[in-house]
Order: structure tokens, then C-alpha cells, then sequence
């Protein structure tokens, strides 16, 4: 039986729902619906203008849904009288085939009916920026090799630890914060969960994170490559599939048997493990188009060398065991990293994107290809035959229109939609007149 959440409100003394869900662009929109009108809500939906989103969507079209996932309700843990709730879209009465949760619960379903049920983690790192954005927070954070920069972290220890005892409170398993590679830069980690749990912790982690760094008077930021020169903000994924969701899960069906003696066997992973890994491999340059969904994404990977030494982004379509330098790191037995998502990537697409590639890996008994066990950042030329990562957003979107298989699996509605709107992006981002091309061309 579902949370009843009138029942939730008064047991809790909650006042308000923040009934919220994710459009394309991985906004989170969102009503605030006073406890009394939330039995009603429950059943029929929180109405919103589609169009007012980056949905593809007209001002002609009936009133969008937003119907409160009452299960997933999160009490904000620093403000107790609000509880935050994803909402699944729906418009006359069937699901909003585009809207990205609705994609990701297609493709759960569909997973489960081949007995799987994958399980992620991810690493949502961010930058602490002064409130207009355009400097680090701290004047003091300039070392060239800031990583674990412990002095650093003491300066801003109100908000990580703000953030890391909402994580204890609800329960998610935190297990350590550190001061990342860039200047200003940071990483917060939690336990992996069932692919819908942990899209909607990622999605509450940013509101989080935003909320409680303007609190104390700074601004939270995802954006992929915030700081010319510096590391940028990876979201890597790792992955694993398990025989049941949540609980149940006994068995992770990644991690290989005694007697596999598969090329991968010494990394611990399974056939299955393989093979969902080759799907990865195979659909990766496609694929960018929505781990890496923004024109500044590009500036992540393919980067030049950063001032720390490595961008710890990939640039081609290769895969290794414990060596952060691939695409894809096999870090021990029964599960793989994926280090290509950065941080403008849309929580619900990116486990959506990730089931979709994996389970046509399984399906079709994809080969990863060879494993490479190199310095890619230094030896990466020596490698023959791997496909590099597009050089651009616009390559990207041209990559997954190519992609028949991938557009599919991820649904023809949702494909098309996606590719309508990141065009229409791509085509104002060319439309607008940078300082570069007048540095470049005034006197040409
Ligand atoms: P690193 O920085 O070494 O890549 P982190 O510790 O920052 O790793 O993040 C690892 C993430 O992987 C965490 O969210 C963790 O819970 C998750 N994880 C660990 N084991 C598995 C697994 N079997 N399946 C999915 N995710 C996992
Ligand atoms: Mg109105
Ligand atoms: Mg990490
Ligand atoms: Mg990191
Ligand atoms: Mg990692």
C-alpha cells in the first residue's frame, strides 16, 4: 500500500508538499500545496503549463500532472515542515511519454521483466562559487594541488557538514566528503541504491546542496566546466545488477562465478557484467548526448591538461580496471564506473540512458573489446581502433540520431522530443556572438 500522505503530513506536522518533477533539461519545477489540499493531490496531480518547461510541448496542450510519488517523499531536513515529492508527468490520463522520470520507470520495468534490477552510485561533485557565480567562494583555496586540501576544507566546513548530517539523517549511507580537484571543489558520497532511489536522492542532493550553500551565502554549481583551466564537475556512475530491487537483492549478478574464466575474469566481472558493459562501450558516443547534455560538457572532456595535472575526464571510448585515466574503470569484483556524466547531466536520463545501452549490451551479447591497461592520458595515441567522444554537443545529438537501437529503447517520443529541444539549444548557443570571435576576427 502507498503512503497515504495526508496521514504522513499530520503524523509528521508537515505544512506543505513541494510537489516537483524534472523536465529535459533537468529543471526541477515545481507547486507548493499546502497539506489540506494534499489528499486531492495525491490522486489527481499537481497541474502545470507544460510549455512554461523545456518540454516539447504547446501552450495549446491540456494541463501536465505532476502525480506525487508518495513513497519517495522527502521531509527537508532543514526545513521539517516542507516535504519535497517527485512526480510522475501525466496528461489525460496516460503517462508524458518524454518526461524523464517516465522514461527511467519504462526502462526499470522493462529490465525487471529479464530478472534485472540495477543498482547506482554516483558522485555528484560541485564547486562552492561567491553568490553571482563568477569567483570561487574562498580567495584562500589556490593551491595547484587542492585534492583532500584539508585547511581548505575547514573553511567551509559549516556547509559540507550541513549537508553530510542531512545524508546521515535521512539515512542514505553517507560515508565521506573531500575537497576535490579544482579549486573550490567538491565531492560528497553516499551508498548505491535501486536506479529510481538513487535518481530521485541525486535529484534532492542538488536541491540540497544549492539550498544549503545559499543559506550561508554561497552558490552550488553542477556546471560541468565552471572554472576555465581548473578540473571540471564529473557525475560518474557505477553500476551493478542485482537477481531483486531494494532489500531483496541478494545476488549481484556483475560479479563473475568461481569457475568464469572469461578475459574479464580477472576483474571480477560476469558474463552478464560483459556484456551489459558492452552495450555501454558500443552505444558510448551516442550516448554523450545525455551524459554530456550541455554545450559547456564538452569542455570537460577532450579537455587539455588542467592546472592540477589531469582533467580526470575521458576522451575516447575505452575501458581499463583500477586506472581513472578510461572511460570506464573496473574499480574491483561485480561492478564497473562509468566516468564519462558530468555534472549538468539529468539524474532521471542518466540511469535511463544507462539501462537503456546496458540491456541492449545483454541482449545482444556485446563485446566490450579489449581492455587497456595504459596511462590514457599520456600513452592514449598508442591505442588503435577506439572510437574518440564527440568533440562537441552538436556531435553528439548527431551521434544519438544515428543511433536507431538507443533512440528506441529510450522510447521514440522521448528521442525525438529530446533531439527537438537540444537542437533548438544548439542553435541559439550558435546564434550567439562571442568576445572570442571578435578577439579572432576584428581585424581579419
Ligand atoms: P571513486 O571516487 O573511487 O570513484 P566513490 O567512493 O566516490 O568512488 O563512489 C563510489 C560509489 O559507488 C558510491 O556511491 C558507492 O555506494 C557506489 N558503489 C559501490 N559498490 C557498488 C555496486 N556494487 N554497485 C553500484 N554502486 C556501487
Ligand atoms: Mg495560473
Ligand atoms: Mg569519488
Ligand atoms: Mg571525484
Ligand atoms: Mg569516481
Amino acid at each position: 500500500m502507498a503512503r497515504d500522505l495526508a496521514r504522513f503530513a499530520e503524523e509528521n506536522s508537515i505544512k506543505y508538499f513541494m510537489i516537483s518533477f524534472t523536465d529535459l533539461f533537468g529543471g526541477q519545477r515545481a507547486k507548493l500545496v499546502p497539506a489540506r489540499a494534499i489528499a486531492d493531490m495525491q490522486e489527481d496531480g499537481a497541474g502545470f503549463a507544460g510549455f512554461a518547461t523545456w518540454l516539447d510541448l504547446t501552450p495549446a496542450h491540456p494541463d501536465m500532472l505532476a502525480v506525487p510519488d508518495p513513497d519517495a517523499a522527502i521531509i527537508l531536513p532543514w526545513n521539517k515542515e516542507i516535504a519535497w515529492v517527485p512526480g510522475n508527468c501525466v496528461m489525460e490520463n496516460k503517462d508524458v511519454e518524454q518526461a524523464p522520470r517516465n522514461v527511467l520507470r519504462k526502462l526499470i520495468a522493462e529490465a525487471a521483466e529479464e530478472g534485472m534490477h540495477i543498482k547506482t552510485g554516483i558522485e555528484a561533485e560541485f564547486f562552492l562559487l561567491t553568490p553571482a557565480g563568477d569567483q570561487i567562494s574562498d580567495e584562500f583555496d589556490t593551491a595547484a594541488k587542492p585534492c583532500y586540501d584539508q585547511q581548505a576544507f575547514m573553511r567551509r566546513l559549516d556547509v559540507i557538514r550541513e549537508i553530510s548530517d542531512y545524508m546521515l539523517e535521512l539515512g542514505w549511507g553517507a560515508y565521506q566528503n573531500d575537497h576535490e580537484d579544482a579549486n573550490g571543489q567538491w565531492e560528497m558520497n553516499w551508498d548505491f541504491d535501486d536506479a529510481l532511489a538513487t535518481a530521485d536522492k541525486h535529484s534532492f542532493f542538488k536541491f540540497m546542496t544549492k539550498c544549503v550553500a545559499e543559506k550561508h551565502g554561497y552558490r552550488a554549481t553542477f556546471m560541468p566546466k565552471p572554472v576555465e583551466g581548473l578540473t571540471g564537475n564529473g557525475c560518474h556512475a557505477h553500476i551493478s545488477v542485482w537477481d531483486a530491487p531494494g532489500k531483496d537483492a541478494k545476488t549481484n549478478v556483475f560479479a563473475m562465478e568461481a569457475n568464469d574464466s572469461s578475459q574479464t575474469a580477472e576483474l571480477g566481472l560476469s558474463e552478464k557484467g560483459r556484456h551489459f558493459l558492452g552495450g555501454i562501450m558500443k552505444h558510448a558516443s551516442a550516448l554523450a548526448a545525455i551524459t554530456n547534455p550541455t554545450v559547456n560538457s564538452y569542455k570537460r572532456i577532450n579537455a587539455p591538461r588542467t592546472t592540477s595535472g589531469a582533467t580526470w575526464a575521458p576522451n575516447t571510448v575505452t575501458w581499463t580496471g583500477n586506472n581513472r585515466t578510461h572511460m570506464v574503470r573496473v574499480p574491483g569484483p561485480g561492478r564497473f564506473e562509468l566516468r564519462l556524466p558530468d555534472g549538468a547531466v539529468n539524474p532521471y536520463l542518466l540511469q535511463a540512458i544507462i539501462i537503456a545501452a546496458g540491456l541492449s549490451g545483454v541482449r545482444s551479447k556485446a563485446d566490450p573489446g579489449k581492455r587497456h591497461d595504459i596511462d590514457m592520458y599520456a600513452e592514449g595515441h598508442k591505442v588503435r581502433g577506439a572510437p574518440k567522444l564527440p568533440l562537441n554537443m552538436l556531435d553528439a545529438l548527431r551521434e544519438y540520431d544515428k543511433d536507431k537501437g538507443l533512440k528506441a529503447a529510450m522510447g521514440e517520443e522521448f528521442s525525438a522530443a529530446y533531439l527537438k529541444m537540444k537542437m533548438q539549444e544548439w542553435n541559439d548557443f550558435c546564434g550567439h556572438f562571442s568576445d572570442w570571435e571578435k578577439a579572432n576576427t576584428l581585424d581579419i
